[in-house]
């Protein structure tokens, strides 16, 4: 008799050998600017709670309140028993936010553009795909069954002769593109693609991720930032970064909305957000919007930090950014890993993140308002001795 399962111990032999095996990291306490590693603290240049919502103390009260007002779990399909006023609200907020005439809130950001994607395009359709996409807006394209095709990162020339070769051939066509990119944190050519899209009668879905509450005058967004509020096109994030919560969102017009929630299969035929995760992203919204001075502190330190990073060595070339996603390209996996290393052993949190995931090694820091100066100038001071003792 074979053992059916028998195929995952080498696998896992092979992973591990690649150099690809990945494990969790348990964090103990309450995240934020610092966190506690194996009982160690560490200053935090890993988190994606930009603007340290996920442990503001209102955020929290939010989340115990509605937690006591409607229990635990949302216990059912929004279509069905999981629906409450306070989903409602929290669609309204983000849609206020964004300046759509609606949206609409998913159990992850991950369904939301797998849902959204499978739900609007299929067999006969193109989808038009910036290479550098997260895994999501990757994962949606596969399953919808358009053709797929990606342009090179951030081109919109290639995506421009693309659309003239093949728009024709199909019936409906969507541009998909990461408005920050979350690996390297520069943005899309925003601007551009939307008059290509208008051009060749194509429809947009931008993945605000890393945009929502960190850019734009108002939080809304890379699309707020290049001005580009109020032009047709489908707006996707999430409330589990800047917004310290759980779930995922689309904001656009009325009959998109209207379409997702009678097509979209991961907001139908899935639990609705529970009522915690739905209260602490509506406390967070508001905050977002009242109180400016979380992302104004935010871009002063990606201005403080940027041309420090830049300084350090000929070796180790900053990545071009406009987010506080900021990324120390090395040499190899092996100088990115030592560093990552390094500096943990010096009490600094700072991802390696290597091939296959990018394709070119680099330290990937990400700044949070609630980090204080101190914190940066031990960053960079630790990054300074470093960068003199390590290979070049
Ligand atoms: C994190 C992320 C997502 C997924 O959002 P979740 O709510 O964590 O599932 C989607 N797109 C991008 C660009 C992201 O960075």
């Amino acid at each position: 008799m074979g053992d059916p399962y028998g195929w995952l111990a080498p696998s896992l032999t092979t992973i591990r050998r690649a150099n690809w095996y990945r494990t969790v990291k348990p964090l103990t306490g309450r995240s934020g600017p610092v966190i506690t590693l194996d009982g160690r603290s560490l200053i935090n240049f890993g988190s994606n709670d930009y603007l340290g919502l996920a442990s503001d103390n209102r955020v929290i009260q939010a989340a115990i309140a509605a937690t006591e007002t409607y229990g635990t779990g949302s216990t059912g399909s929004r279509l069905i028993t999981g629906h409450r006023p306070l989903h409602r609200e929290l669609e309204q907020a983000i849609a206020a936010l964004k300046q759509t005439e609606d949206a609409i809130v998913f159990s992850s950001g991950y369904l939301a553009n797998v849902g959204t994607i499978t739900a609007i395009v299929g067999k006969r359709d193109l989808i038009l795909a910036d290479q550098y996409n997260h895994s999501s807006l990757k994962a949606g394209a596969a399953l919808s069954g358009a053709t797929v095709i990606e342009y090179p990162h951030g081109q919109t020339a290639a995506l421009q002769t693309l659309l003239e070769h093949q728009r024709s051939r199909h019936r409906r066509c969507l541009i998909l593109t990461d408005s920050v990119f979350s690996m390297d944190g520069d943005l899309c050519p925003l601007p551009e693609i939307l008059a290509i899209a208008h051009t060749y009668d194509s429809m947009v879905l931008v993945d605000e991720a890393h945009g929502t509450g960190v850019l734009g005058a108002t939080g809304a967004g890379c699309v707020e930032h290049f001005g580009c509020t109020g032009q047709p096109l489908i707006q996707m994030g999430t409330l589990s970064k800047a917004l310290g919560s759980l779930g995922g969102y689309v904001a656009g017009s009325t009959a998109l909305i209207d379409f997702l929630r009678n097509r979209a299969a991961t907001w139908i035929y899935t639990t609705g957000l529970s009522p915690a995760d739905a209260g602490a992203a509506l406390a967070a919204l508001r905050l977002v919007q009242a109180e400016p001075e979380h992302r104004q502190r935010l871009w002063q330190w990606v201005h403080w930090l940027q041309p420090r990073l830049t300084d350090l060595s000929p070796q180790y070339t900053v990545l071009p950014t406009a987010s506080p996603i900021l990324c120390v390209q090395v040499p190899s996996p092996a100088i990115a890993l030592q560093l990552g290393q390094t500096l943990q052993d010096g009490g600094i949190f700072a991802p390696a993140i290597r091939p296959p995931t990018v394709p070119t090694s680099r330290l990937r820091l990400t700044l949070m308002a609630t980090h204080t100066l101190d914190h940066l100038q031990l960053l960079v001071t630790a990054l300074q001795q470093l960068t003199r003792s390590l290979p070049s």
